[in-house]
């Protein structure tokens, strides 16, 4: 079991995703984006058609956005580009781009084993979704999860399955309980991805998501509000005025509030997300994650509050934030341009 490291100790109000690093492996440790070249089932058609409504692979992969290499070539490419900004000898190979558990295992084990190649290399990231987990590809990962520390990371994105299916995710919300269901116990890291801000989803629904995935226990989680791209079905949307994206302010309340229901154990890999200039379309104040880094501390520090704070309680004030009423405007768009309407499984 992971030892748990004081980061309230340290000063900090949530259990950052660097201190962590920093504690588990006694120095700075950095992610080096790799591309398996893997695709996904709803982009494939196996599951659905068009992807994600917001997703295109290269907007949030640096690795999808260069030509492809051999996984180590990948690897020593990233770890010069990482160096020119860092002081760092250490880093996690991070299947990022698509699912990178969507191959027979047999071709699953090649590519992990070459990116343990690298001595550098001190541990597996592995970004996938909660229906491409079959019990062989639980086995291999629990493997690799006894050979070097591994953390894999489920697409849940939220709860509710009508907005799933708005996204075009093409599963619902019981494959990651399943997925959650069969993962655990295997020695690797279990982690959560959540996007807050959906359209038609308000306060008590985002909240609702961060309460399952505290009653899963999920390792760490990953927050972003939802951000257009261009080229994909809600940049579109977005374009066209049809989808409202969150507000500054929105946002930072939110994600205060569902770090206050986190327990205090689960680490917080991101809390703010963003795409190149060239993808990029909206909205503008995601490019200043200082700032929001800032807002957010800000709001921390106004409540006097932290992660874990309201974890274990009852009946709290549900209006505490002063949300409710600002966001979200009401309704849900109607299906994004890309969906099938087969988002359901
Ligand atoms: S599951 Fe991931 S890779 Fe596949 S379409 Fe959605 S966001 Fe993109």
């Amino acid at each position: 079991m992971r030892p748990r490291y004081d980061w309230r100790g340290a000063g900090l109000r949530y259990y950052a995703y660097s201190f962590f690093l920093r504690s588990h492996f006694g120095q700075r440790v950095q992610r080096v984006s790799v591309d398996a070249g893997f695709t996904c089932p709803n982009v494939d058609g196996t599951v659905a058609v068009g992807g994600c409504n917001f997703c295109d692979n290269r907007s949030f992969s640096p690795s999808r956005r260069l030509p492809r290499l051999r996984i180590q070539d990948q690897i020593e490419e990233g770890i010069r580009r990482l160096r020119l900004r860092y002081r760092c000898q250490r880093f996690l190979a991070y299947f990022q781009p698509a699912t990178n558990t969507y191959a027979p295992v047999d071709r699953l084990r090649t590519v992990y084993e070459a990116a343990l190649e690298d001595e550098r290399i001190v541990g597996l990231v592995i970004g996938t979704r909660p229906d491409c987990v079959p019990d062989d590809v639980l086995d291999l990962l629990e493997e690799f999860g006894r050979r070097t520390w591994l953390s894999v990371e489920y697409g849940l994105q939220t709860i509710h399955d009508a907005s799933l299916d708005w996204m075009n995710r093409g599963h619902h919300y019981d494959a990651f309980q399943d997925a959650m269901r069969r993962s655990r116990g295997r020695g690797f890291e279990i982690g959560a991805h959540v996007i807050l801000g959906l359209p038609g989803e308000s306060r008590a629904d985002m909240l609702a998501t961060a309460r399952e995935l505290a009653r899963h226990q999920v390792d760490s989680i990953k927050i972003h509000n939802l951000y257009a791209v261009r080229n994909t079905p809600l940049g579109e949307q977005v374009v066209r005025g049809e989808v409202q994206l969150m507000p500054r302010e929105a946002y930072v309340r939110s994600v205060v509030d569902v770090l206050e229901v986190l327990p205090p154990t689960t680490i917080v890999e991101r809390i703010s997300g963003e795409a190149p200039p060239d993808y990029f379309l909206g909205p503008d104040w995601c490019l200043d994650k200082p700032g929001l880094r800032a807002a957010i501390d800000e709001e921390f520090a106004r409540r006097d509050t932290w992660q874990g704070k309201a974890c274990y309680t009852e009946g709290r004030d549900e209006s505490a934030s002063g949300l409710d009423g600002r966001w979200p405007p009401a309704g849900r768009p109607e299906e994004s341009p890309g969906s099938t309407g087969q988002g359901g499984r």
